[in-house]
């Protein structure tokens, strides 16, 4: 069985949904109207119960099978758009300037919703199915939400899944992985304050340029000499603010950068690092430095046993060969990673490229590629059919 011939007939439609969606983006704890939406399909699809106001504007559609089952499972799917000003030529381009879905949330609601239509209608399967579309993906913690407000104790379910479109894939395959998938992400800024001086007298001074440039060479020696070469973990500073012109020592300077990794005891020494070489170096040239460390993503890490279930649901949609183990996890973070900290779970990557020049996510002329819309949808109610499977 690849795509379930049902999902296939309203192919159309869900293509409609998504490109609303699209043309209607909303940012994270915005998303009124895409919440809105969601729950007025649910309803008209005739889903058991639609819980609302979780998260700000998260939704759950419940739906329950055929039978006396207790066993229930959770599919989840993210709503939000980013601050980005679309560059696509599509006619369901963006209408509000400056947000655009350039992550695919706009599909993967749309392929969640696919699902919950066909298993309201279908009802092949014995147990709870609770669809859950999360706001604030993008950096602004709606999963961390939801499992602080109680999600998993609302809607008690054995696992969680979740996918994300992955345009650096063939359309139609299916990346799995084992353990970490993408890396927990930090946030840094850094603010080396000295004194300034006259540009031509820097010996009345204390520059905290020349210090940014060591704290920016040293921070790259905690990855290279003070971690375990068979692990890994990334810093990058992506942004140095300081000075006005030429003959000017400036009093001081802004670094801001993030850090990833898998491992918890990485990111631990990954912060301990960025704290003792920054407050070192720049008391060593007499100067302060303010860090303001932020971890804002643990790393989302597979469970075994549920990526084994994905696995499944995957190669039954695609066919064993269009499902690839992942070599390599991702240095990206997902929001998701808060949910699979609270149950376990799994998240899969759905390929979505059409060509090799197709945009990344994050990319002004990314626009989500409706062909994988029925793949992605009859994933979700195979998963839901080979793991709630009606008693005979
Ligand atoms: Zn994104
Ligand atoms: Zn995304």
């Amino acid at each position: 069985m690849p795509i379930i011939n049902r999902i296939a007939e309203f192919h159309g439609e869900m293509t409609e949904w998504r490109q609303d969606l699209h043309a209607n983006p909303e940012l994270g704890l915005q998303e009124e109207r895409t919440s809105g939406v969601v729950q007025a399909k649910l309803r008209d699809f005739g889903v058991d119960e639609v819980i609302t106001g979780l998260a700000n504007t998260g939704v759950i559609g419940v739906i329950r099978g055929r039978g006396t089952s207790q066993r229930a499972i959770g599919f989840r799917a993210d709503m939000d758009a980013l601050p980005i000003l679309e560059q696509t030529d599509a006619r369901h381009a963006s209408k509000n300037r400056g947000v655009m879905h350039a992550c695919g949330h706009d599909g993967h609601t749309a392929m969640l919703l696919g699902a919950a239509r066909y298993l309201a209608e279908t009802r092949n399967f014995d147990g709870t199915v609770y669809v859950i579309f999360q706001p604030a993906e993008e950096g602004l913690g709606g999963g961390k939400l939801m499992v602080e407000e109680r999600l998993f104790e609302r809607c008690p379910m054995e696992m969680v899944f979740g996918m994300h479109n992955w345009p650096e894939l063939p359309a139609g395959t299916f990346a799995w992985r084992d353990g970490p998938i993408m890396a927990g992400a930090a946030t840094l800024e850094i603010t080396i304050t000295g004194k300034g001086s006259h540009a031509a007298l820097p010996h009345l001074g204390i520059d905290p340029i020349i210090i940014a440039t060591q704290i920016v060479a040293a921070l790259q020696t905690i990855v290279s000499r003070s971690i375990n070469p068979a692990e890994c973990g990334v810093i990058s500073i992506g942004q140095i603010i300081g000075g006005d012109t030429f003959n000017v020592i400036p009093e001081s300077v802004r670094m801001r950068g993030t850090a990833r990794w898998f491992d918890a005891v990485i990111g631990n020494q990954l912060e301990s690092g960025i704290r003792r070489l920054t407050t070192g170096i720049a008391e060593s040239f007499g100067a302060t430095a303010e860090i303001d460390y932020q971890r804002v993503m643990p790393a989302t890490v597979n469970d075994v046993v549920a990526t084994e279930i994905a696995r499944r649901a995957a190669s039954t949609v695609a066919g064993d060969t269009r499902v690839i183990p992942m070599k390599h996890p991702t240095m990206g973070a997902e929001d998701f990673a808060f949910m699979l900290e609270a149950k376990s779970g799994s998240y899969i990557l759905l390929g979505a490229r059409r060509d090799a020049n197709d945009p990344m996510l994050h990319h002004p002329r990314y626009d989500f590629n409706d062909d994988i819309l029925p793949i992605g949808a009859s994933y979700w109610a195979t998963l839901a059919e080979q793991q709630l499977p009606k008693s005979h």
